[in-house]
């Protein structure tokens, strides 16, 4: 057998529960199937996967009330013990790394060369905020003359979590793994159009000996089940990750209950590659980073600035790279670009192949879909496009670069700086000077210079701008997750001035 019939063999294995009973939801430690089901398909041939519990306000609002009652045993227990929970948890994703591989390719279109490596990035989140439950609450003594001033952190209390398509079980665990940490309990949504490994990773914590209602899961549609969980009064904060019209969107629907938010929205990163570069890495990161994960990636380097004076021969080499990569079956290990996640989107990409015509840029590469069962696209590359251009300013989401020359590094930066997003940023040079100057001056929340985006996990993650407002990871998770309290103890006798006394 080739890998890829031994992987649909084991996909099968894997789907078959899924198949006979559909996706479930768990609210307090027990199934939900709810009164209304949705289907979800996978994005190779449409084929149906299985159906899917449809969360309703009602479901939300019991998972909150679990969520709630959970909060205090579960805030309150001893951080070693806490830890356990979160390693074991990581551990046993680790066991199901091979399931939640092949379902999360199936689910989303994913290449499995990919998604082998998203499970035990997984259990990586876990293992790490494991690893930082003691030193959550840790605060700071800031003495005055009169008071021993001190700090010190509380969870928040009941969070909401909303996640998006694209990589759907790795950003899940992102989220939720600090929130654990934080001694905060958990109502997850995530994205309709990919649920499988989402009930993985809850029946896997539950399994892990988590505590009933401290992680809750509720299936559906972004307009019932997602609005219900922004507004709901016991739901003290949302993180989110998806567009930035829905964070917008969110952050209305929140304002009545004034919720926190933390947002992880769109980009439309710059990589910028000078002359003075090295040509042949920047070429390979600025491949990798558009064309991996079918360019459904936050993060992808969807704006290639190329320096007028190399541009021609970068371009044209770039142009027959891209032609080079190999669009296929997700679970085929050969496989670069797998099918996008669903038919809706698969239409939104290819819309931009006819605005880019239209708008004047040339299809270097690709521009076509593969196949007409599944949402197969050929990755593309846009040349000759200008900066204002919609396909040089919108978020496409899928493996199509525009390439845009500028002449020098006052005009690079300002159109690297030139759109509504402010993610991130990548620059190529090897002068110095130019990459402090340049990485000063960019408008993003990440910038990486002379290198793709290589995630570490105590630095901070998010955008500026429409990108995002919050940070994630080390301890920046927690300021989200946790309230600051201040507490002053008078050191003596000091001054209190007197009212009321004079006679
Ligand atoms: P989306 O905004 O359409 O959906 C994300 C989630 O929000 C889904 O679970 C959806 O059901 C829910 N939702 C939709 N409407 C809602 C509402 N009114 N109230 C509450 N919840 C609602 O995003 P998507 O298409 O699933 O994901 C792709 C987007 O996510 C891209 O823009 C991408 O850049 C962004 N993203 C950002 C990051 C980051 O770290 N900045 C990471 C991954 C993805």
């Amino acid at each position: 057998m080739t890998d890829l019939q031994t992987n649909l063999t084991k996909l099968n294995g894997y789907l078959a529960r899924f198949r006979t009973q559909g996706i479930l939801n768990l609210i307090d430690g027990q199934d939900h199937a709810g009164d209304n089901r949705f289907e979800t398909r996978s994005p190779t041939d449409n084929s149906l996967i299985c159906t899917v519990a449809k969360g309703s306000a009602a479901d939300i609002d019991a998972a909150a009330q679990a969520a709630k009652s959970a909060f205090p045993a579960w805030r309150d227990m001893p951080a070693a013990e806490r830890k356990q929970i979160l390693i074991r948890i990581a551990d046993l994703i680790e066991q199901r790394a091979e399931e939640i591989a092949l379902c999360e390719c199936w689910d989303t279109g994913q290449a499995i060369r990919f998604m082998s490596k998203a499970a035990l990035r997984g259990a990586a989140n876990f293992r790490f905020f494991a690893d930082k439950v003691a030193s959550a609450r840790d605060g700071h003594h800031l003495p005055s003359p009169t008071l021993m001033n001190i700090t010190t952190r509380k969870p928040i209390g009941p969070v909401g979590v909303i996640t998006p398509w694209n990589t759907p079980f790795m950003l899940s665990t992102w989220k939720i793994a600090p929130a654990l940490a934080a001694g905060c309990t958990v109502v997850h949504k995530p994205a309709e159009f990919s649920p499988l490994t989402a009930r993985i990773l809850a029946e896997i914590a539950h399994e892990a000996g988590l505590p009933n209602g401290v992680w809750n899961l509720v299936n559906g549609m972004g307009e019932d089940a997602g609005r219900a969980l922004t507004e709901h009064p016991d739901i003290k904060a949302i993180a989110f990750v998806g567009e930035s019209s829905t964070g917008s969107m969110i952050m209305k629907q929140g304002a009545d209950t004034l919720k926190r938010v933390h947002f992880e929205l769109g980009g439309k990163n710059p990589v910028v590659v000078f002359a003075d570069a090295d040509l042949e890495r920047a070429m390979d990161a600025a491949v990798f980073m558009i064309y991996s994960l079918n360019g459904e990636r936050c993060t992808s380097s969807s704006r290639l600035l190329i320096e007028d004076s190399i541009a021609d021969e970068f371009l044209s080499k770039l142009a027959a790279r891209v032609d080079r990569i190999r669009v296929g079956h997700p679970l085929d290990p050969a496989t670069e670009i797998g099918p996008l996640i669903h038919p809706v989107h698969l239409e939104k990409v290819c819309g931009y192949f006819d605005i880019a015509r239209t708008d004047g840029a040339t299809i270097a590469a690709g521009g076509k879909r593969v196949g007409d069962n599944g949402c197969f696209v050929r990755p593309t590359l846009f040349t000759h496009a200008t900066a204002n251009m919609r396909v040089a300013q919108e978020e496409v989401f899928g493996p199509v670069l525009t390439a845009i020359r500028f002449k020098n590094e006052d005009q690079a930066i300002e159109i690297a700086n030139g759109t509504q997003y402010g993610l991130t940023g990548y620059i190529w040079t090897n002068d110095l000077t130019r990459a402090l100057r340049f990485s000063d001056q960019i408008e993003a929340g990440m910038v990486w210079v002379n290198s793709e985006n290589v995630r570490h996990l105590p630095t901070p993650f998010g955008g500026t701008k429409a990108s995002g407002i919050g940070r994630d990871g080390g301890d920046w998770s927690f300021d989200f997750y946790m309230e600051t309290k201040h507490i002053g103890f008078a050191l003596g006798d000091h001054r209190i001035p007197k009212l009321g006394v004079s006679q």
